[in-house]
């Protein structure tokens, strides 16, 4: 099995292929084509894409990469039904978040879009098994409703917008509910064990623990 992290340079958000005999999931399509053109110049045969959450950085490419190889979508109900408004997908305040992130002003006006559902929908925690490997997805409102933590092999968890490193997490944004954070989500994260490789949505990916190390 192979890890690779593609980062978009709109908003700096990171998209994740996993890659077993040529075959590939993905983990959020991200933006500016970096899934497209990683999946074509390698010549995977993409298979599934899961999402952590439904904000416009991480699903910008949904519909086009889900179209391309006519592939299903995994996603949390709540996530996958917050995908096709722009103001739950936040792709309507798209260019002042990203301005927020990354200190440029977008030159033109970023379009709102809005995404279909996903084609697989769970509630709670989910275990999806693909090519020997355990995909477990676990509910962990706090940043948008739609947020999810993926377990990959009890050995990488793919974070999305939690445990970015040496950021606390973004409550403040519609949709976020610090309550919920502080009552599922934290507990969740602060049980996860050292060790644990932390692949999040943005920035680097580091072991749980030895976060001075971090790629
Ligand atoms: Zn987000």
């Amino acid at each position: 099995m192979k890890i690779t992290k593609l980062t978009s340079q709109k908003t700096i958000s990171n998209s994740y292929l996993i890659e077993e005999d040529g075959f590939v999931v993905i983990i959020d399509p991200g933006q500016d084509g970096v899934v497209e053109t990683e999946i074509d110049s390698k010549g995977y045969k993409p298979e599934y894409i899961l999402l952590t959450h439904e904000h416009f950085d991480h699903v910008e490419d949904l519909e086009a990469v889900r179209m391309k190889y006519r592939i299903p979508v995994i996603a949390s109900k709540i996530c996958s039904e917050r995908l096709g408004d722009p103001k739950t997908n936040l792709s309507i305040i798209e260019d002042i978040l990203s301005y927020f992130k990354t200190g440029v002003i977008a030159e033109e006006r970023s379009p709102r879009f809005s995404c279909r559902e996903a084609e697989i929908i769970y509630e709670g925690t989910y275990e999806f098994l693909w090519r020997g490997h355990t995909f477990l997805f676990t509910e962990a409102p706090g940043h948008s409703p739609g947020c999810v933590l993926i377990t990959l092999d009890g050995r990488y968890v793919f974070t999305g917008d939690y445990m970015i490193l040496n950021e606390e997490p973004t409550l403040r944004l519609k949709g976020g509910d610090p309550e919920s954070y502080e009552t599922i989500t934290a507990p969740l994260l602060n049980q996860m064990p050292d060790g644990m490789k932390i692949c999040p949505g943005h920035g680097p990916s580091y072991l749980k623990g030895r976060e001075g190390e971090a790629e």
